[in-house]
């Protein structure tokens, strides 16, 4: 339906180019939508499901008003899952990337003293869950007086999980003279209430399920008894031979058991839910995009938000008890236009939830038959060559817009009195350097990172080996991180 084009708003040449590299052509639905509203500074409720492009649709404004200059917050979006908080900070990392904006990411389990540290540097996006956000609000170390405007992603979810007291409680604290938005896949009593109670005039969005249940989204039932689940999901993933593929499970016993049957067999699979360590979850969030596996067994801590390059099937090894979570878990595939290929498992006592699932999505899921023992056998050959063989991602946006960028490590910082301006004054000095090749600049205490853009790395590292910073000695390195 969206007939415009980016080119129909104002947007800056710094985000046109990041729009460009992301291979965000013309506005998704939502975004045209929520775009001029949001460019307006008005107050938004946005429906939409996840994959509609609805993170760009709040993430192109924020980047384009922010003021850089300004070295406390502006922008403060709340998630209700730290993998999805992280997933928001990268989209609004690479809008943002051209022109510096800096964003970061504040959950629970991380260090708070890390992250403390790196408040203090200039941040313009703060991307949180309520409880971590809360808690650096009590203590200080988030300063909100510059926080103009303010997003709840996924607000479903986030009052579904019980944060509505913290949500509440950081709304208190923001400045009112602030735009919000809310986004949500549903609007139930409560969100309504929300918004009602804390918005101005807000102008409401409704994007229709796009027909992403429908139009990029093969559904299928099968019926089979709990005991035959296993042989099931072996068969299935041999005809069916996935370039990627998620499993769903309802618990996280179901996704150790479903992952070691799995593991023996020797499919390239791993493993999430919420009782991994954090770091566990994003290494293998982060493995997942990147291809290092085919098949990722999860309960549904995996299903919401997280952008993983088209998943190509979505099995439901057990039907999701809330009827939102199907919509969640099968939007992981068919997203951004490709096609996608979600089977749900139901034992024979599931018809209710299944009737559920049918009432909301508004369509009956087609019946269809498990894979007979003579097709599995002629597939089997195919499958156990794809299975060996490594995955190809082919679209991974992070990688593309960092690929002409190199982080360089600096020996000295803060306590050294350095500025960003004085790494801007040095480097934009270099011959064949200028200050648009610099990027996003983080000067700690005793060390500072530069990025520099436009595939002029090599040429600053070299020059800065035998070049002072206000008349200092720094050693240069490439960074790891
Ligand atoms: P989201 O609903 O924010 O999770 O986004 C869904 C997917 O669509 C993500 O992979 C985005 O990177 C991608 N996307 C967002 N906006 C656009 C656009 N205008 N054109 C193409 N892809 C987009």
């Amino acid at each position: 339906m969206s007939e415009r084009s980016f080119e129909d708003y104002k947007l800056s040449d710094e985000i046109r180019r990041a729009l460009a590299l992301l291979k965000y052509e013309t506005p998704t639905e939502v975004q045209s939508e929520v775009l001029q509203v949001a460019l307006g500074n008005q107050d938004v409720v946005v429906k939409s499901q996840t994959g509609s492009g609805k993170t760009a649709s709040f993430g192109i404004p924020i980047c384009e008003m922010i003021e850089w200059e300004e070295k406390n917050p502006q922008a403060l979006i709340l998630t209700p899952t730290r993998e999805l908080a992280v997933q928001v900070r990268e989209d609004i990392t690479n809008i943002g990337r051209f022109k510096r904006i800096k964003a970061m990411a504040v959950y629970g389990k991380e260090p708070f003293a890390k992250q403390k540290e790196e408040l203090k540097q200039k941040t313009h996006v703060v991307v949180g869950t309520p409880g971590r956000v809360m808690d650096h609000i009590e203590r200080g170390t988030l300063v909100l007086d510059q926080m103009k405007y303010f997003i709840i992603d996924e607000a479903d979810e986030m009052l579904n999980m019980g944060f509505i007291d913290e949500v509440e409680a950081i709304i208190q604290e923001l400045p009112s003279d602030r735009v919000t938005m809310v986004f949500s896949a549903t609007l139930p009593k409560d969100v309504e209430n929300l918004c009602h109670k804390y918005m101005k005039d807000p102008i409401n969005i409704e994007i229709a399920a796009t027909g992403m249940t429908t139009d990029t989204i093969d559904h299928y039932l099968i019926e089979v008894k709990e005991e035959g689940k296993i042989s099931l999901l072996k068969d299935v993933t041999v005809v069916e031979n996935p370039e990627s593929c998620i499993i769903f499970c309802r618990t996280k016993d179901h996704v150790d058991t479903v992952f070691t049957e799995l593991d023996e067999a020797n499919y390239s699979c791993e493993r999430l839910h919420g009782g991994l360590e954090q770091e566990d979850r994003f290494a293998v969030m982060d493995g997942f995009k990147r291809g290092n596996f085919r098949y990722l067994v999860a309960t549904d801590v995996a299903a919401r938000g997280i952008d993983i390059d088209n998943v190509t099937l979505v099995i439901n090894y057990d039907v999701p008890m809330e009827k939102e979570s199907y919509v969640h878990r099968t939007g992981r595939t068919g997203r951004a236009g490709n096609k996608g290929k979600a089977i749900t498992f139901a034992t024979p006592y599931e018809g209710k939830f299944i009737k559920a699932i049918e009432r909301y999505i508004g369509f009956e899921i087609p019946s269809m038959e498990a894979p007979g023992h003579e097709e599995v056998t002629g597939r089997k050959a195919a499958f156990d060559e794809k299975i060996s063989g490594r995955r190809v991602v082919k679209n991974n946006k992070t990688a593309r817009i960092n690929k002409d960028i190199m982080k360089l490590h600096f020996s000295g910082g803060k306590k050294k009195k350095l500025r960003a301006v004085d790494f801007v004054g040095t480097i934009a000095n270099i011959p064949g350097v200028t200050a648009d090749d610099i990027g996003i600049i983080t000067i700690q205490d005793n060390l500072s990172y530069v990025d520099i853009l436009n595939g002029k790395g090599s040429l600053v590292l070299q020059a800065m080996e035998h070049t002072t910073i206000k008349g200092k000695k720094l050693k240069v390195s490439k960074a790891i991180k």
